[in-house]
């Protein structure tokens, strides 16, 4: 291989971007290896990129709290960058192969399965993990933990259940809530999950998220996930964010939106797909209603109140990211409602089938999501314009309600 000599290097710290300038050009099909020498921070404030927690741990013989601490990673929407040099933006798909050297004591997981552990000098520790699919940098995620695991097994992989405590029936109930849940959806999508090994490891600690669905490495928040299921409100909202990040292992992982303005493929289409989903395995979640009920009312006051943009627009940098994380969720939701009500059940899965195996490890436009529904709407003789649809309530700013009508709509 030549080399090729580095003319400058530049850093725009505006854009978060290193330009690196060669001496000549690149060409389709040039093989290129640039090695880096870098370091990140692990930051002890937060939970964003990666970060250090602690948390109180009772000491069986001497009944005295210990502080412990763990690493973890949350990434989206591009803190990738923090931890590693990368292409950090959804539609520069990359394969990782991740190693961490870590103290011996812990453990260390990531998305790929545990290739190799390697004990060093002086307490540390190297833990190799197999290549990751191509996938996006936000879902690249590393855990360091002394916690305890429990396997279950599916057909095809392996669920990974990782908490500080795993002997109580909290931590059983999520077991089995995630199974069922993955079993569903593994036939609903008609497509095996791509990875041997599905890790989903609590966090005992405050965080800025409830759940992230780093692809193979699912991170929850203990005090959503392991609550008193007897109360409703607490089983509902188990249920919804263990199902939801579930859906993700396929919407989102496997076929990716493009750049930010496309989040609601998504998470629109996550959320709508749990509400499908719990309605059929956990009835009594009752999670079919309350989505309908909160959702839309709080779409109508996103959509009114704040944020006076269509689903999609120009404002696809990181700054406006929380106004799309808002419209993405609640009205992304609503759309797809209206596309499955339109479509009709099996035409709906049909197209969600075909959507998954056409794009399969690579990014989505809406264009190309609605070409998808267009055809199985067509094949199925079902009368409807998805171009049509598209402009009226994804590009345009559609307002639901005028002042008045949104009054009179929340008194009633
Ligand atoms: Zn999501």
């Amino acid at each position: 291989m030549s080399e090729i000599k580095i003319e400058f290097v530049q850093l725009e710290q505006q854009l978060e971007m290193l330009t690196i300038m060669l001496d000549r050009p690149l060409y389709k099909g040039d093989e290129l290896a640039i090695t880096i020498k870098y370091y990140g921070n692990i930051i002890t404030k937060g939970s964003v990129g990666v970060f250090l927690a602690s948390y109180l741990e009772t000491n069986k013989e001497t009944n005295e709290g210990m502080r412990k601490f763990l690493v973890s990673t949350m990434f989206q929407p591009h803190f990738a960058r923090r931890m590693v040099p990368c292409f950090d933006e959804p539609q520069f798909k990359a394969i990782w192969k991740v190693e961490v050297i870590h103290p011996s004591l812990l453990n260390a997981i990531s998305n790929g399965k545990i290739l190799q552990i390697e004990a060093l000098s002086n307490g540390w520790t190297k833990t190799s993990f197999d290549v990751t699919p191509i996938m996006s940098s936000y879902l690249l995620a590393v855990a360091i933990t002394e916690f305890e695991f429990e396997d279950v097994q599916t057909k095809n992989c392996t669920l990974r259940f990782w908490a500080q405590d795993t002997n109580n029936s909290r931590f059983k109930r999520f077991k089995s809530i995630s199974k069922t849940v993955f079993d569903y959806l593994s036939d609903y999508f008609g497509m095996n999950f791509s990875l041997e090994v599905l890790n989903s490891v609590i966090i005992p600690t405050e965080l800025k998220f409830t759940g992230m669905e780093n692809w193979g490495l699912i991170s929850y928040q203990n005090k959503t996930i392991l609550l008193d299921d007897s109360i409703p409100l607490n089983f509902r909202s188990m249920v919804h964010i263990i199902t939801h990040e579930l859906v993700h292992q396929w919407i989102g992982n496997i076929v990716t939106y493009e750049t930010f303005k496309q989040l609601w493929l998504n998470e629109g289409i996550a959320e709508f797909i749990t509400d499908i989903t719990t309605e059929i395995l956990f009835p009594e979640a009752q999670l079919n209603k309350h989505f309908f009920l909160r959702w839309q009312r709080i779409a109508i006051g996103v959509d009114y109140n704040n944020y006076k943009y269509p689903l999609e627009n120009d404002h696809d940098d990181l700054r406006s990211y929380p106004k799309h994380l808002y419209l993405a969720y609640k009205k992304g939701y609503g759309i797809e409602k209206m596309i499955y009500h339109i479509l009709g059940p099996e035409v709906f899965k049909s197209s969600i089938r075909e959507y998954l195996k056409a794009f399969k490890f690579s990014n989505v436009n809406s264009d190309k999501y609605f070409s998808i529904l267009q055809l199985n709407a067509d094949r199925n003789n079902i009368t409807v314009n998805f171009d049509l649809f598209k402009n009226e309530w994804v590009l345009m700013d559609v307002q639901l309600y005028t002042p008045d009508e949104l009054t009179t709509k929340l008194l009633l």
